[in-house]
């Protein structure tokens, strides 16, 4: 795996059943992954990495900021799964927006901009407010500057650092959603049920699971965009899909080509979870249920831990601890809570929001 990370260490933690050994390449010793594989600690260029990586059945990634390239070098030689192409054009907002508009896909309205010209032009096209959002290397909100009034321009280009953007409307939209999807290697799709995410300064705080007022018809209008961009990219893996709810129209945000912190939930709150699935896919193996098991609630724990005992004193409370230290803002653990119905889920979510080092993800 390209990436040492949580997302690689839950992979890997829901691999070591089926009987699968794990390899991770990571610049940063004793990444999160190392306590459940090996981890060899160099870039991901680096010729160490890939030869090791080479020995494997299949390569994946679970950083999506890994450079093209090295996946791409490393496809020539051992099958590598989600296929490169999905992450270059989910590293560039551009081409990820262009992509979902050559598909018939509604998003935000969007305009291309290199430079403080584009970016006036953009905002007298599109009206204020208005993001701004570097095409490359933007995650969790970084990157990004809402703009409000017109002189906002010259201190959102500066903010942007006059990196390439694109400047999107702003959607008014009442919820975000992300859709959690699986294509195997013989084209067979599983959907996990819609989620409904909450973000604070741009990380994700809190997912509920499945979405709750869920309409057969807003599942179905988010499949059917997922189908298209799975066959599109002809995908292999797990992938997110993050979308804005406006009425009963689905706008898709972005994708992200692995796992998703979104589907963690999935660990104890459906009957296969998007770990086992993802690896499910990429090794050519029978996709697992994508199914619900009850009504569930996963709330990160950003920059904080809470003690054990509190949060598994809570009926049907999991925690999951990434080997991390807490600093501002980083994310060092998630917490599932399932319950047999709504109301008493928004009860045992209440009582988790409540201890010390849990955030309240409103
Ligand atoms: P992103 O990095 O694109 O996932 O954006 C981070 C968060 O900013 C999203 O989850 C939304 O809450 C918000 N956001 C992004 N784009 C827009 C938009 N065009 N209109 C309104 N809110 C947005």
């Amino acid at each position: 795996m390209l990436g040492a990370g949580q997302l690689g260490r839950m992979l890997a933690l829901a691999g070591i059943p089926l009987g699968y050994r794990f390899v991770f390449v990571d610049p940063t010793p004793n990444s999160p992954a190392a306590a459940v594989g090996e981890q060899v600690v160099c870039g991901y260029d680096d010729p160490r990495g890939h030869d090791a990586l080479a020995d494997c059945q299949v390569v994946t990634y679970e950083f999506e900021s890994v450079p093209v390239e090295a996946a791409e070098a490393l496809a020539a030689r051992v099958p590598v799964f989600p296929p490169p192409f999905a992450l270059r054009v989910a590293q560039d907002r551009l081409a990820e927006k262009n992509c979902f508009r050559s598909l018939g896909i509604g998003t935000a309205p969007f305009e291309a901009v290199g430079s403080l010209e584009d970016l006036t032009r953009a905002v007298a096209n599109l009206g204020l407010p208005a993001v701004l959002k570097t095409r490359r290397l933007g995650y969790d909100g970084k990157g990004q500057f809402v703009l409000k009034r017109a002189d906002d321009v010259a201190h959102a280009w500066a903010a942007v650092g006059q990196a390439e953007s694109i400047l999107e409307g702003f959607v008014r939209f009442q919820r975000e959603l992300s859709l959690i999807a699986v294509r195997g290697r013989d084209g067979e799709v599983e959907f996990y049920p819609l989620v409904e995410n909450h973000h604070q300064q741009g990380i994700l705080r809190k997912t509920i699971a499945p979405a709750p007022e869920l309409s057969v018809d807003l599942q179905f209008a988010a499949e059917a965009y997922a189908t298209r961009i799975l066959e599109h990219l002809e995908y292999v893996g797990v992938i997110a899909i993050e979308l804005f709810q406006v009425g009963e129209l689905l706008l898709v945000n972005e994708i992200a080509p692995r796992v998703h912190n979104s589907g963690h939930y999935s660990i104890e709150g459906s009957r296969t979870s998007q770990f086992e699935n993802h690896l499910r896919a990429i090794l050519g193996l029978p996709l697992g249920d994508t199914s619900a098991l009850s009504p569930s609630c996963m709330l990160n724990l950003v920059g904080a831990l809470p003690t054990r005992e509190a949060v598994l004193a809570v009926p049907d409370a999991h925690l999951h601890l990434y080997g991390k230290s807490a600093r501002p803002g980083r994310k060092v653990g998630h917490l599932t809570v399932r319950a047999k119905n709504e109301a008493e889920l928004a009860a045992r979510v209440a009582a988790l929001q409540a201890i010390p080092g849990v955030s309240s993800g409103e």
